[in-house]
């Protein structure tokens, strides 16, 4: 589809903004997906001419997100390409080159009007509920009349000449064939008074220099499409391929903000959803496919993708859904693997998880409790830590039947060095015969001996995680008498 016989190439083309929003990874993802699936190209370009609002660091912090999620371009900033700088405050002489061609061939004027005249215009426009849109004071003075100001040195900016007439018409992959009125399109700014372009020359004089074929991203963008068809059309260029992603909302079906959660994709990663989780998740947030799987792994969504299965409708960010699926994950991947991606959270809370076979067993019962790794240490700093116990602990500790199980158990277990788990469960059946104690009055007294809670894992479970000699050095401390 679309991709005739050029290599496809897409680009992932952020603003620094010093953490990757949800939608961004999504952008990002989908990009990869369809450059994956076709054998082409996937470019990271930085947006970053809006000045006002770079964030140092912001550049650096991205690519390490990219990397640690599994999203792995073929040209950027730091591994450079055919197309570089790919950074676009690097690339102002170009944008330069272009602004003068659009002049020159009257499809952008100069706009000498003060920031305060476009203040009380605004005003205006908002009073008389009108869109705000600048009135085309200066879309034809004379080339004497720009002269004669840029001598003078006023400031001004470089506007888009665009037709007041007609529609603007084109097609998109999710949302078919789109018809703007051309009444409705602002003559956008495109060089700035500090000299810098705004996204809309930059991003189009880009995607067009670096032979970007199909444009994939956020449905926010659609309203922009007009401006950057006349800008190719004025070049002399071919558009893009364009795909607008359905917009990301909040279970109340509102715009995705950050006031109802999380939209850094950093702070998951941080918290311990998984980089498998995360980018299954995000998948789904307006693809699925023809028979609804819901699981997949980055390289079957390689396979698996396609355009033509993007939704119009919005995709609701289901935290439940991201929870179930964390959860999944971390009870049915490999073992050592979460028990690797764990150890930070084991490191930040200060316990010694140093005995590996322990670690490795303690992770094995702790998954079955949680979505994301953050959470795993409550379930599994008993198996590391000396037990706290509290006064009511301490009353049913004391009693008489418990001292009777402690006793028992540490005869039995004293007998032999090793056991196996089916070894332990014979000797808890055998015990609550001997013993004559049976249900919570034999459980509840022996899981907090050995775990510190009266609920959790079974007997061998417990036993098996801990080792012999520490389950023994853990009943002989709960002895009283
Ligand atoms: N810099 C824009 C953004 O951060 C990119 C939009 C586009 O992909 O054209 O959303």
């Amino acid at each position: 589809m679309h991709t005739d016989n050029k290599q496809v190439r897409v680009r992932f083309a952020p603003s620094p903004t010093g953490y990757l929003h949800v939608g961004g990874l999504r952008t990002a993802l989908f990009n990869y997906l369809f450059a994956r699936k076709h054998g082409g190209k996937f470019v990271l370009r930085i947006e970053d001419t809006d000045q006002k609002r770079s964030i140092p660091g912001a550049l650096e912090k991205l690519t390490i997100t990219l990397t640690e999620i599994g999203l792995h371009y073929d040209e950027g900033p730091d591994i450079g390409g055919d197309y570089g700088p790919y950074i676009q405050s690097q690339r102002t002489d170009i944008y330069e080159e272009y602004t003068q061609k659009l002049l020159d061939s009257g499809n952008a004027y100069h706009c000498f009007c003060s920031e305060e005249r476009l203040n009380n215009l605004r005003e205006e426009q908002r009073k008389r509920k009108r869109p705000p849109m600048y009135d085309g004071k200066c879309r034809d003075l004379s080339k004497d009349e720009v002269a004669y100001n840029l001598a003078q040195g006023m400031p001004f900016v470089i506007r888009l000449k665009y037709p007041k007439e007609g529609k603007t018409v084109f097609d998109d992959v999710v949302r078919d064939r789109v018809a703007i009125d051309n009444s409705m399109v602002d003559d956008q700014v495109l060089i700035k008074s500090d000299g810098f372009p705004t996204y809309h020359l930059a991003s189009v004089v880009d995607d067009h220099l670096m032979k970007i074929t199909h444009i994939i991203r956020g449905e926010e963008w659609l309203s922009s499409v007009p401006k950057h068809i006349f800008l190719y059309e004025s070049f002399g260029w071919e558009a893009p391929v364009f795909v607008h992603l359905p917009l990301l909302l909040n279970a109340d079906r509102s715009k995705l903000s950050k006031r109802q959660g999380d939209v850094s994709v950093e702070s998951y990663l941080d918290k311990g959803y998984l980089p498998e989780v995360m980018l299954n998740f995000i998948a789904l947030l307006g693809w699925h496919s023809a028979d609804d799987r819901e699981l997949y792994s980055l390289s079957e969504l390689e396979e698996a993708f396609s355009l033509e299965r993007i939704n119009k409708a919005g995709a609701v960010f289901d935290t439940e859904k991201l929870n179930w699926m964390g959860g999944h994950y971390i009870r049915n991947l490999d073992v050592t693997y979460i028990a690797d991606q764990s150890r930070r959270f084991f490191e930040e809370a200060g316990i010694d998880i140093s005995d590996n076979d322990r670690y490795l067993k303690a992770i094995n019962t702790a998954r079955d409790y949680v979505y994301c790794l953050s959470d795993i240490v409550e379930h599994a700093r008993m198996f590391f830590e000396e037990l706290a116990f509290s006064e009511e602990d301490r009353d049913l500790i004391g009693q008489e039947d418990s001292q009777r199980i402690f006793s028992y158990w540490i005869e039995a277990l004293g007998e032999k060095a090793q056991w196996e788990p089916e070894e332990i469960s014979l000797l808890t059946k055998q015990s609550i015969g001997d013993l004559g104690i049976k249900g919570k009055n034999f459980y509840f007294p022996i899981r907090l001996a050995l775990f510190g809670s009266c609920h959790g894992p079974d007997i061998p479970t417990l036993i098996d995680i801990l080792g012999r000699d520490e389950a023994l050095k853990r009943l002989e401390a709960c002895v009283t008498r």
